[in-house]
């Protein structure tokens, strides 16, 4: 099935619902797909590496890049800015390489709009009493977790323009569900087309 580009997955969800986790299990075990770097104007947090968890760029450069069309979908997300850069995302389909962006509802939206054939994912929390429980973590106070709460549902109530929906209640099941929603659009007919091309050329087509 080398003759295929690569497949594109959008992966979105609020903080809190164990996206990232779940994005970088599903790469580290399906070996057809990569993780893209997005570009972002936040300052790295301790731990995070420039050009592994971001490429971390200044606004003058973002702005820059955004102007110039580099970027594939690009947004706001609270105080920063955040991007896909076009190029690398192309060259990795033309190579015939999948790749998940990890990314919020807006560049979604822009992604869907630029490239139709994507294969969107929207993460749940089984309950808005367990997400509570994961946002507030950290011992911060009820306003500050009032305050996450109503950004995640906001981001969550997109949940109608999504191809898919997986609840990340247990951990191991909500990777298995994207394992299986990768896996069922590498089998679908149309992209086996190729293959069946190269490896059994005498099937007919009896479908007329
Ligand atoms: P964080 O700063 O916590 O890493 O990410 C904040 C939010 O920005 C998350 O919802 C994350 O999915 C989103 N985000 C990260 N990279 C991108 C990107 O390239 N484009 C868009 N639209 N959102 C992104």
């Amino acid at each position: 099935m080398s003759a295929n580009p690569g497949l594109l997955y959008v992966v979105c969800g609020p903080s809190g619902v164990g996206k990232t986790s779940l994005v970088r299990a599903l790469v580290g075990r399906r070996q057809s797909l990569s993780l893209s770097v997005s570009y972002t104007t936040r300052p790295p947090r301790p731990g995070e590496r420039n050009g592994v968890a971001y490429h971390f760029v200044s606004e003058e450069r973002f702005a820059a890049m955004q102007a110039a069309g580099e970027f594939l979908e690009c947004a706001q997300v609270f105080d920063h800015h955040y991007g896909t850069s076009a190029v690398a995302v192309a060259r990795s389909l033309a190579a015939g390489e999948s790749v998940v962006l990890e990314i919020d509802w807006q560049g979604a939206r822009q992604a869907r709009d630029k490239l139709p054939g994507c294969v969107t994912v929207m993460i749940l929390p089984p309950s808005v009493a367990t997400l509570r429980a994961r946002l507030g973590g950290r011992g911060d106070d009820s306003t500050v977790i009032d305050r996450r709460m109503r950004d995640a549902l906001a981001e969550l109530g997109h949940w109608p323009e999504f191809d898919y929906l997986v609840v990340n209640d247990a951990f191991e099941q909500a990777l298995d569900d994207l394992c299986a929603i990768t896996r069922a659009t590498e089998l679908a007919r149309d992209r086996q087309r190729p293959w069946l091309a190269a490896n059994l050329p005498q099937l007919p087509d009896r479908s007329g």
